[in-house]
């Protein structure tokens, strides 16, 4: 005989049903929020003020590391040797980076402009043609800094990345396969026509260095200390006409950096040590020293909570989110998915057990015992989730910074939300998934 409130059968509900009216309310009313923060950070560093200046404001312990990784510490009631709970997400986003000597003018087409190099896992399609901004920072040569956000204020200038007319394109791109149809090396951004009259060669180039001196005080050489990046100049937008979804650039993966902050800032007595991290160059490899394979930070933070605690242990007895955002069934490419396993926008934030690539290589997979604790967490919250793998086996794949994380004794799994158009300029998520995400490791770092 089967008891009456035992569901037989895996469903995965949609968030509209799991939410009630008041909670589809708050979930609209936090993408608010969730927008003006995509507006105001468009790269990792930018990201990092605005969480260290949130931090400061909620009085909030944060360490930060390098201008673009960081992590606030709430503790718990529990010493820290019986483990942390920690969510760590990434706030790099693919974008093209300048080169280190950027600037050039192309004579023929009577066009000063910037060499890139680009930043991530990025088709390149997706950046020609579109409004561009300019941000990052430039260290000059008597150390002072110059700030660059440019493009963003309705009154400042954009840039774009030019692309072939249709009526000239059938030899050189159209006949190519879609990733070699534009090369990296043409992904150079335009950034000026006027030209220096006075000047006796490379009058365009001349124009521009004359406006950023002017401008900026800064000189060619500059370019060469500098990190400057180039993302889409537009505002996030709600998309739909139930306004359900949020568009933007830069959710991939600064949905988990907003949603894990807003749970750490709301959380005042855990159990155990709350940890919310904030790790760059996850699009890249996760490599160098903000990254997650630089582990010597959270080492540093653990010691500097508890000098007298053993690091490894407090390792081998936490418990890890790894926050980071899925792969969303996409309409008109269903193949690609296995649907059974793969999640869609809509209906909650997605746990996948492992990801990586073919038979499973690369992967983190989190032990049954830790979904199972996870999976009771999210029951026990009402909070709507399904499960996630990120393309068909042998189809592609893909990796978190989970992998990092396990090695070092650690139970990790991925939660995050479902995103459509992941790495395009203008990335999709649902505003009922991205609230689960927030109260998901709400309820993660509160335990
Ligand atoms: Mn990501
Ligand atoms: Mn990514």
């Amino acid at each position: 005989m089967v008891e009456e409130n035992v569901e037989l059968e895996y469903n995965k509900k949609s968030a509209w049903e799991c939410f009630s009216d008041e909670q589809v309310r708050q979930a609209y009313s936090f993408c608010e929020g969730y927008k003006e923060f995509l507006t105001s950070v468009k790269t990792e560093r930018e990201a990092i003020q605005f969480i260290q200046q949130v931090a400061s404001d909620h009085q909030k312990k944060i360490y930060v590391n390098n201008h673009a990784s960081a992590a606030i510490v709430v503790k718990g009631s529990k010493p820290i040797s019986e483990g942390i709970r920690l969510v760590i997400s990434h706030v790099d986003s693919p974008r093209l980076d300048l080169k280190q000597v950027p600037l050039f003018e192309d004579t023929e087409s009577n066009l000063a402009m910037f060499e890139t190099h680009y930043y991530g896992g990025i088709k390149k399609i997706h950046w020609v043609t579109i409004p561009l901004s300019v941000h990052g920072v430039v260290i000059k040569a008597d150390g002072s800094k110059v700030t660059f956000s440019l493009g963003e204020d309705a009154n400042d200038p954009v840039f774009f990345v030019p692309d072939l007319l249709p009526h000239l394109s059938h030899k050189v791109q159209d006949e190519k396969k879609l990733r070699d149809a534009i090369k990296g090396e043409h992904l150079d951004l335009a950034i000026g026509t006027k030209i220096d009259i006075e000047s006796e060669k490379g009058k365009l180039k001349q124009a521009i260095l004359k406006k950023l001196y002017d401008d900026y005080g800064m000189v060619e050489e500059d370019f060469i200390s500098a990190e400057l990046e180039i993302v889409p100049a537009y505002k996030p937008r709600d998309v739909g006409f139930d306004r359900s979804m949020v568009g933007a650039y830069g959710q991939d993966d600064r949905v988990c950096a907003y949603t894990s902050l807003k749970a750490i800032l709301e959380i005042d007595c855990p159990v155990y040590t709350s940890i919310a991290l904030f790790v760059d160059k996850e699009e890249i490899g996760s490599e160098g020293n903000t990254s997650a394979q630089s582990v010597t930070f959270l080492r540093s933070v653990i010691k500097d909570i508890d000098p007298s605690v053993d690091v490894d242990t407090v390792m081998l007895n936490s418990t890890v989110i790894s926050a980071d955002v899925d792969a969303a069934i996409t309409p008109n490419y269903t193949e690609v998915f296995e649907l059974k396993n793969a999640s869609a926008i809509g209906k909650g934030i997605s746990m996948s057990k492992y990801t990586g690539h073919g038979g499973k290589y690369s992967a983190n997979d989190a032990s049954a015992e830790y979904v199972g604790e996870i999976r009771r967490l999210l029951n026990k919250n009402n909070i709507p989730w399904q499960t996630g793998e990120l393309g068909k086996v042998d189809n592609g794949g893909g990796g978190t910074v989970a992998k990092y994380f396990s090695r070092l004794g650690m139970d990790v799994i991925d939660v995050g939300p479902p995103v459509l158009c992941m790495h395009a300029p203008f990335e999709i998520t649902s505003k009922l998934d991205v609230y689960a995400c927030y109260l998901t490791y709400k309820a993660f770092l509160m335990q």
